[in-house]
């Protein structure tokens, strides 16, 4: 049985980019400052303090996996879910460090280094000890309060939409995907695709598969704008044979303990406000929902790290949004979770970079 971790549930870590060409282009300056040997970040008259902060040079891209993540996987094999979350403004970094725009043969995103840990400590695992794991992965994105299927197998290969949208479209006489609770408190997706996985190489595939047809839409910041969020979830199950003599019982089923945790990867909307963009019409609506999904997750966030709240058994408001729906059992509770907030370092973006750090200010 899985026991409490003592230590509270909400990690976060602030990821700053270096200046991109485009922003040099426009002579934009680099307004951010990450204070050595420490994980505060400055800008203008304000300064935070979060877990870890990442800048653009000094550590290692492995860093960040090694300090946030890996530990999250470790936990998975006790039984534990989790949850890393990528929170910032479009071009902020988000898909560049959860890797969730996987190309073959590139490894430095958060998804690519889980996987080869996952692999790796599952070979040295069965090594050791008679274990059984089973590995499946999906891919879902919830865009304007929806769920659509990343790897859905029939909407594949599809010719693109008017839009210029390849396989966004859940298959025709499909029913919806349903976000469903079963009476333990498992969440599950009803109707989306579960590959089972059993190396590096199709797990990659997956990955690169789904991250082709998630749905991008150009906005007047960024034509390659995320309107959704992107849920790479990658779950783990376990049976290990108790093998000393002593541990054999008459009933064979006491013989076996069964496991299984999920970790969720998340690469989420984009923060920037609705106004920015221009938008109106439908682009306005998606706008509106988007940042449904990211104000239940603050709320849901800063009422799990509130400890006083906690203690006080406060709702947390989970069903405020399908995203915070779906991630309910992998936040809070036994669950781990890191929030890594992605940042711009141009000037051009300081009031975007000084809400998203308000933002992950408020989750510890
Ligand atoms: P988002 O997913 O938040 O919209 P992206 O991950 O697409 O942002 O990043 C925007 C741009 O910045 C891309 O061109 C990406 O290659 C670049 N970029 C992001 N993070 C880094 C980084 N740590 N180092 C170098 N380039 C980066
Ligand atoms: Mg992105």
């Amino acid at each position: 049985m899985v026991e409490a971790s003592e230590d509270c549930c909400v990690k976060v870590a602030v990821h700053v980019r270096p200046l991109i060409n485009e922003e040099k282009l426009q002579g934009c300056k680099d307004c951010v400052t990450v204070v050595p040997g420490k994980p505060q970040v400055q800008i203008g008259a304000h300064s935070f303090t979060f877990d870890h902060v990442y800048g653009s040079t000094g550590s290692p891209s492995s860093a960040m996996f090694d300090e946030c993540v890996a530990s999250l996987v470790d936990g998975l094999f006790q039984g534990y879910n989790a949850t890393v979350l990528a929170y910032g403004q479009t071009g902020s970094g988000k898909t560049y460090t959860m890797g969730t725009g996987f190309k073959d043969g590139y490894q430095e995103g958060i998804i690519p280094q889980v996987m080869s840990f996952l692999f790796n400590k599952i070979e040295i695992e069965t090594s050791k000890h008679q274990i059984e794991f089973q590995l499946h992965v999906s891919f879902i994105e919830i865009l304007k309060e929806e769920v659509r299927d990343l790897l859905d197998p029939s909407s594949m290969n599809k010719p693109e939409t008017a839009n210029g949208h390849a396989g966004k479209v859940n298959s025709p006489g499909k029913p919806p995907i349903q976000i469903r609770e079963s009476s333990n408190g498992v969440i599950t997706l009803a109707g989306s695709t579960e590959v089972s996985v059993t190396t590096l190489k199709e797990m990659a595939s997956c990955l690169e598969q789904g991250s082709l047809s998630r749905a991008t839409g150009s906005t007047n910041m960024n034509n390659q704008s995320s309107r959704s969020h992107a849920i790479f979830t990658i779950t783990l199950e376990q049976m290990r044979k108790l093998n000393s003599p002593s541990e054999i019982s008459l009933n064979d089923t006491m013989n076996e303990e069964y496991l299984c945790a999920k970790l969720h990867l998340v690469d989420l909307a984009g923060s920037e406000r609705a106004k920015r963009t221009g938008s109106d019409g439908l682009r306005f609506k998606e706008g509106v929902h988007i940042n449904k999904g990211l104000l239940a997750l603050g709320n849901v966030i800063s009422a799990l790290g509130d400890e006083k709240k906690r203690k006080e058994g406060v709702h947390v408001p989970y069903r405020d949004s399908k995203l915070t729906r779906l991630l309910q059992d992998s936040l809070g509770g036994n669950s781990r979770t890191v929030m890594i907030a992605c940042i711009s370092p141009a000037d051009i973006n300081a009031e975007e970079t000084l809400n998203t750090l308000k933002y992950a200010n408020r989750a510890r």
